[in-house]
């Protein structure tokens, strides 16, 4: 651990908010790499990988998980804890899944330490909805089927303007909806309502990168079926008519039209 960098107080550090991937520690930029190897301290969100924090030989971890429900008092004091951290020590790493602008809560942490003068950088991560599409081997923009691809969340964050994330996905050639397998039902509601039909190939991509990944091929119609109790860990929900030939060759004779799909490829 680093001496504290300056003894009044006034941050003099630098904050950098780094992607860790989607869970796999091998699929790390080499900029994250070096940064955790020379971090002094470390906030770290609940899933990151253990191998990759083990990196941060030298730092101090500290995990920063937060809770449904809790996220506005639990994100205020996150960025409490970085600006004071900046005060204390030059490398201060805040490790986030995925990459750290996608769904990452980034932007208030950007704000609060721009607010108090704190040097930041942001270091990009692989996201989970191409960490997906590299499991299925099934491009996201697949010629001939897709040309747009809509990224979206259903869930509505504390103070979140409402969002017309249905339509802009039933509009584009191909979806990714992240945080959304607890929420099939709505999800599938919302998507037939926007105009979109009942059977639109959908795969749903468990722990992506991980080797404990696994996928269900499942159409709109049956999607809210198909989540359930199946998939308990962070998964995404791809839609698109590139599929198809994929959820076709899926087992049917499995129970709901979904098909399971066991380890990484
Ligand atoms: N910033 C992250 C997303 C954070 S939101 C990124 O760029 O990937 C958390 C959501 O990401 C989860 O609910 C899930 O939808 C998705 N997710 C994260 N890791 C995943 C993984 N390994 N496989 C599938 N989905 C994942």
């Amino acid at each position: 651990m680093s001496k504290p960098s300056e003894a009044l107080g006034k941050p003099t550090g630098t904050v950098y908010l780094v992607g860790a991937g989607p869970g796999a520690p091998d699929l790390l930029t080499l900029r994250a790499a070096h940064l955790l190897e020379r971090a002094d301290v470390v906030f770290h969100d609940a899933l990151v990988h253990p191998e990759t924090l083990a990196l941060a030989a030298r730092a101090e971890k500290i995990a920063v998980g937060k809770r449904c429900g809790r996220h506005l008092t639990a994100q205020k004091f996150i960025n409490k804890r970085l600006i004071d951290a900046a005060a204390k020590y030059a490398t201060v790493v805040r490790l986030k899944g995925g990459d750290p602008m996608l769904f990452g809560r980034a932007q208030e942490e950007i704000d609060a330490l721009q607010a108090a003068g704190v040097r930041y950088e942001v270091v990009p991560g692989v996201t989970a909805a191409l960490a997906a599409s590299a499991a299925l081997g099934i491009a996201l923009t697949q010629r001939g089927f897709a040309r747009s691809l809509c990224l979206v969340t259903p869930r509505v964050g504390d103070g979140a303007r409402p969002s017309d994330w249905a339509k802009s996905i039933a509009a584009s050639d191909s979806g990714a909806i992240y945080m959304g397998v607890g929420q099939a039902r709505q999800i599938a509601d919302a998507l037939h309502a926007a105009g979109m039909s009942g059977s639109m190939p959908v795969a749903m991509v468990e722990n992506a990168s991980l080797a404990q990944s696994r996928t269900i091929f499942t159409t709109l119609a049956e999607l809210p079926n198909a989540a359930g109790e199946t998939l308990t860990g962070p998964a995404v929900i791809l839609i698109g008519a590139q599929f198809v030939a994929a959820a076709s060759e899926a087992d049917h004779s499995m129970p709901l039209l979904a098909s399971v799909v066991s380890g990484a490829k």
